[in-house]
């Protein structure tokens, strides 16, 4: 999987493990088409500093 790309918050509070796909924040794989027509994947990073976690009911 190296070729997916990472997208993740910027001055997040815990740092992002973008080398492999088993980050803590549980990034959301997405599937986009690259300028040659192939497909990739980027991994969407969410942030940690609690942002995401208060939207929990
Ligand atoms: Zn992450």
């Amino acid at each position: 999987m190296s070729d997916t790309w990472h997208v993740f918050p910027v001055r997040d509070l815990t740092e992002h493990d973008i080398e492999t796909d088993d980050c803590v924040c549980i990034p959301d794989q997405r599937a986009v088409k690259r300028e040659d027509g192939s497909m990739g994947w980027i991994a969407v990073h969410h942030s940690l500093d609690g942002r995401e976690l208060r939207e929990v009911p």
